[in-house]
């Protein structure tokens, strides 16, 4: 199995830059294990010991993609990879932040000045959770933050939302807030999309912040109702590769919006709320429909992708549940074809991930998170995992791509205080 061992330099660095922050992030290595204890690196650079010490996980989504801003079911997992923080309050307005993995030394900011769109590069992740929070009424006064993360960045394993949860999380113990898991995760979602500027739905934060060891996380986006189902791999003997392309293709952030809007438009022409309202067995009627209707034939393919692929989590969990796992590949491997061939949210090399896995005799495959590179997740039998991950090697080896960096999805925690 293939580790990371270099920073992904296709990967494209955020849009905004500040004059605080000399480059982009590189990709931390794709271990969980993270080497330096917060907490003594956040002595030594504030002169003064922290408080505590929170994580929170990035995460995979099993199955459940681009459903999350139409009100619909995702199922996440979170990783063993965490970001962590070491933070003490400060009652002076000042907000200090600083990450081990970016180079740049630490971001001075004030809490009453903080505003949407001020860019502050990566910090605005942090920064923006303590803009939120203070926008809901909390009485956040400052605080020293040091932040370090192995959750791969840019990777669509979402390490921007593990940065909001364990902030929100360390913050919310800290000024004894009283705020639930959900709420936090509400923040987060908050400050990405009005802070920092990006559209996304509440999946990404909700796993980082509610997952448990384990489980995936069966959520309704609608009202955030929630079920942990177990999910043993192991106990059935199998595993799950995360495989990471490496690669971020720039089309990805404008192409998301456009799905949303096409979501929304066919929403509106077949009269509903969300693609929610749409009950699978009501599909082929409401295709018609828009093609009756003159609906551009974009919007038909997402409508389809959204309710085809609500039906999926249901079927997803309904295998879970009668404890026959491996049934779920084909369930996999259907929610790819539709995210490349309905959504067109694929590439080149999420595509070849899946066609070499399943080739090599993986039991599903499909991309996981926005698509255009980022990472697929492969359901594999444990005992063909290693030639399975040889040959998706092997076959980028031969496409002339980078090498993948290939690791097991261990259903792991949420977020938490560890000190
Ligand atoms: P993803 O969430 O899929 O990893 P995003 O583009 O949403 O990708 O978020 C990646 C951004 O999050 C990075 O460019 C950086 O600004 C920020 N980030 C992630 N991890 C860290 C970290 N350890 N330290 C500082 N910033 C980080
Ligand atoms: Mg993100």
């Amino acid at each position: 199995m293939t580790a990371h061992s270099e920073p992904a330099t296709t990967r494209t660095a955020p849009a905004d830059s500040s004059e605080n922050v000399a480059a982009p992030a590189p990709a931390p290595a794709a271990s969980a294990e993270n080497a330096a204890d917060p907490a003594d690196a956040f002595t030594r650079l504030y002169g003064r010991t922290p408080e505590g010490v929170w994580a929170a996980p990035g995460r995979v989504n099993l199955i459940g993609e681009y459903t999350d801003f139409n009100d619909g079911f995702v199922m996440p997992l979170a990783l063993p990879h965490t970001a962590r923080a070491a933070v003490a309050r400060r009652t002076d307005g000042e907000l200090r932040l600083h990450s081990a993995d970016i180079p740049g030394g630490v971001v001075s900011l004030r809490v009453d000045e903080l505003a949407p769109h001020q860019g502050h590069d990566w910090a605005a992740y942090p920064a923006g959770v303590v803009w939120a929070l203070r926008e809901a009424g909390h009485p956040v006064t400052g605080a020293d933050i040091h932040l370090t993360s192995t959750v791969p960045t840019g990777a669509g394993l979402s390490s921007s939302a593990a940065l909001e949860v364990v902030t929100a999380f360390a913050l919310n113990d800290l000024f004894g807030l009283g705020l639930s898991a959900a709420e936090l995760a509400l923040l987060g979602q908050r400050a990405e999309n009005d802070f920092v500027g990006v559209p996304c739905g509440i999946m990404d934060q909700m796993a980082s912040a509610c997952c448990t060891d384990g489980h995936a996380l069966y959520l309704d986006t609608r009202d955030l109702t929630q079920r942990q189902v177990p999910f043993d791999l192991a106990a059935h003997g199998l595993r799950l590769l995360v495989v990471d392309t490496r690669v971020k293709h720039a089309l990805g952030d404008g192409a998301y919006a456009e799905r949303r809007a096409a979501c929304e438009a066919g929403a509106a022409a077949l009269g509903l709320r969300t693609l929610r309202e749409l009950p699978y067995e009501g599909l082929g009627a409401a295709l018609e429909a828009l093609a009756r209707g003159g609906a551009d034939e974009s919007v038909v393919r997402c409508v389809r992708h959204v309710v085809n692929e609500n039906h999926r989590v249901e079927q997803v969990i309904a295998l879970l549940d009668a404890g026959d796992v491996g049934a779920a590949g084909p369930v996999l491997d259907a929610g790819h074809a539709s995210l490349r061939d309905d959504l067109r949210v694929s590439c080149p090399e999420l595509d070849l991930v899946v066609s070499a896995a399943v080739k090599a005799g993986a039991l599903g495959a499909r991309m996981t998170g926005g698509g255009f590179g980022g990472s697929a997740i492969v359901l594999v039998d444990e005992a063909s995992a290693d030639t399975v991950a040889g040959a998706v090697t092997a076959a980028f080896a031969a496409a002339g791509y980078m090498e993948p960096g290939i690791f097991p999805a261990v259903p792991s925690a949420g977020a938490r205080r560890l000190a």
